[in-house]
């Protein structure tokens, strides 16, 4: 298997995290059902109100921040320090597992917990320090910052590039993705336009199974060690 791919592309999402003891959109428990996501992930909910929505991605990074990453994740980075192929990960993920686990070449679609950007200058700022109302960016000094995170209903990054991987690739693997929310959900049907395989690896079924070659069940923590293994072999 492994010497026949030479652009493989890697969809991450919440699944991959899940088993780091981070929690999803759809958990009926923690974080997330403490506030109700139109208020802290629309823009409409910005504008209404900013300190409430800084106050939760204030908790979420932190708790972002302490999550440590799992086998999985593991699994991506041995495979890309040491398959020749050429090997990128498109996450949906705004935590930093992957970085975390030493990786590269990570596209995050949807913004990372670590990045505020500026609506006056556009600038983007790393950082793990709380934002509020009243943090001033540190170039324009203007006190205009937001999460780097896409809210619903706002438009993905890395849209061209990402297009681009999917286009080019030979192989397409969704990990951890419930194969319910677009753009991601089109990426392996858009993949197979040219001819490239797919598989998913999920705990449950993909909402787009149909869409895959090949569907592996299980924790990913165990599913995807053995699968990048025989992507060496
Ligand atoms: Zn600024």
């Amino acid at each position: 298997m492994a010497s026949s791919f030479r652009k493989i592309i890697f969809l991450t999402g919440a699944g991959i995290s899940a088993e780091s003891g981070l929690e999803t959109f759809r958990d009926a428990h923690g974080l997330w059902n403490k506030y109700n996501t139109d208020d802290v992930a629309s823009l409409n909910g910005f504008i209404n109100n900013p300190k409430l929505v800084h106050q939760f991605y204030n908790e979420l990074r932190m708790q972002m921040a302490m999550a440590q990453p799992n086998d999985a994740h593991l699994a991506l980075s041995y495979l890309q320090h040491f398959s020749s192929a050429d090997i990128h990960i498109i996450t949906q993920n705004i935590d930093t597992l992957h970085e975390k686990a030493f990786s590269k070449n990570i596209w995050h679609m949807h913004g990372q917990i670590n990045q505020l950007t500026c609506l006056n200058c556009h600038a983007v700022i790393e950082t793990w320090s709380n934002c509020f109302v009243y943090s001033r960016c540190p170039h324009c000094k203007k006190a205009t910052l937001r999460p780097n995170i896409v809210f619903f209903g706002e438009k993905i990054f890395f849209e061209s590039v990402i297009e681009n991987l999917i286009n080019t690739a030979d192989l397409f693997v969704a990990v951890g993705t419930s194969g319910t929310i677009p753009p991601a959900s089109l990426f392996a049907r858009d993949a197979r336009k040219n001819h490239c395989q797919t598989i998913a690896l999920n705990l449950e079924k993909p909402e787009n199974y149909c869409d895959f070659d090949q569907f592996i069940q299980g924790n990913l923590s165990q599913t995807l060690p053995s699968f990048v293994q025989t992507l060496l072999d």
